[in-house]
């Protein structure tokens, strides 16, 4: 690789990341969501290539200020604050790190699913307190055991999740635009009929216009009292104000949040319910996936400069290859 290659280092580089490109490339470091005037006009027709870890908005702005970029990695599988169509009409491929994560964010939805049906949290805050002691046995919980399970977004992650929901032995469904041939689960085309149906549902679906509060009050009615749902996926595709008043009002049963729609900001209302576990967006996050993540957001880059052929652009740019 070459030193006269320079890429633009968007949001605060992980140290894998940073040193494996600054060993390939020569790396310009800027921690803010737009670079200043002064380092636009030294280095922005310089730079060729792009690793972003930012979870700000990326846009034909700053793209127009980079006017030799031809190529974006992105470091995590979800890409919704990339204007991808911008990228596109200005000739730069974006990439993402698909696939070395699926395993790790679908035992974390594994995981958010069982802590909710069980009331975890309210468990250890029992036993800590002394209030086992006390008050004697803690109340009693929902088996997952035969539950009716919906996962919205049978993709990658989705699947891999399927696969580890059937050993609670209950049916299956998912939602997403098309039936999906090759599964062995009931589609569901419409979300509602499917939410009223389900013991839980369990969100898996990518962000961005197309999926905006895709889980609304309707839905979250249809999941019912006794119903729990998980979002994994991103905190646009549900209709905050109306998750904190299904809650509220018992609408709802129980939600286990690792995304919000303003992070890493997240509702007061939220945080004093009782019917809530938030995690910080930390479904991909052990030290053996994000340095797969970490790596393939490099080897994308190392692989581009190399050949032309990144290794895992986005469904998009596939056709500009
Ligand atoms: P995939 O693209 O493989 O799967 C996405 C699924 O969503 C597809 O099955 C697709 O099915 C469905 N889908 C897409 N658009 C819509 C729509 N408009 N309405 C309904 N369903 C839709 O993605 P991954 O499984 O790799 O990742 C899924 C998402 O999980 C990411 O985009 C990201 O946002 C999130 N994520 C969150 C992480 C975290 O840390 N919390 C970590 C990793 C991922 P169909 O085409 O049939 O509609």
């Amino acid at each position: 690789m070459s030193k006269t290659i320079e890429i633009y280092a968007r949001g605060v580089l992980p140290p894998r990341l940073d040193s494996r490109l600054d060993a390939a490339f020569t790396l310009h470091r800027d921690t803010g969501e737009m670079p200043s005037d002064a380092w636009l006009a030294e280095f922005g027709d310089r730079v060729v290539g792009m690793a972003n870890a930012s979870f700000s908005p990326l846009g034909a702005a700053l793209m127009d200020r980079l006017p030799n970029l031809r190529i974006i990695s992105s470091l995590g599988v979800g890409y919704d604050l990339i204007d991808v169509a911008a990228a596109k009409e200005r000739g730069i491929l974006v990439t993402h790190t698909p696939d070395v994560l699926n395993a790790d964010v679908a035992n974390y939805a594994l995981l958010l699913l069982l802590a909710a049906s069980r009331d975890l949290l309210a468990q250890d805050a029992y036993a800590r307190s002394g209030r086992w002691a006390r008050d004697g046995r803690a109340q009693l919980t929902r088996t997952l055991e035969g539950a009716t399970l919906g996962i919205v977004g049978l993709g990658r992650i989705g699947r891999t999740l399927a696969k580890k929901l059937e050993i609670f032995g209950g049916p299956i469904l998912y939602h997403g635009r098309h039936a999906q041939p090759d599964v062995p689960h009931e589609y569901c085309a419409d979300l509602v009929a499917m939410a009223r149906r389900c013991d839980a549902l369990i969100l898996l679906l990518p962000g961005g216009g197309a999926t905006d509060h895709i889980i609304n009050a309707e839905v979250m009615a249809a999941l019912g009292p006794d119903g729990i749902l998980v979002n994994v996926a991103r905190g646009s595709v549900v209709d905050e104000p109306a998750l904190i008043t299904a809650l509220e009002t018992g609408a709802l049963g129980f939600a286990a949040l690792d995304v919000f729609a303003e992070e890493p900001g997240i509702p007061q209302a939220l945080k004093d319910s009782d019917r809530v576990i938030l995690s910080p967006h930390a479904a991909s996050a052990t030290h053996q996936t994000r340095q797969a993540m970490f790596d393939l957001t490099a080897d994308n880059l190392i692989a581009y400069f190399t050949d032309g052929a990144p290794l895992t652009p986005v469904p998009e740019c596939r056709d500009m290859l």
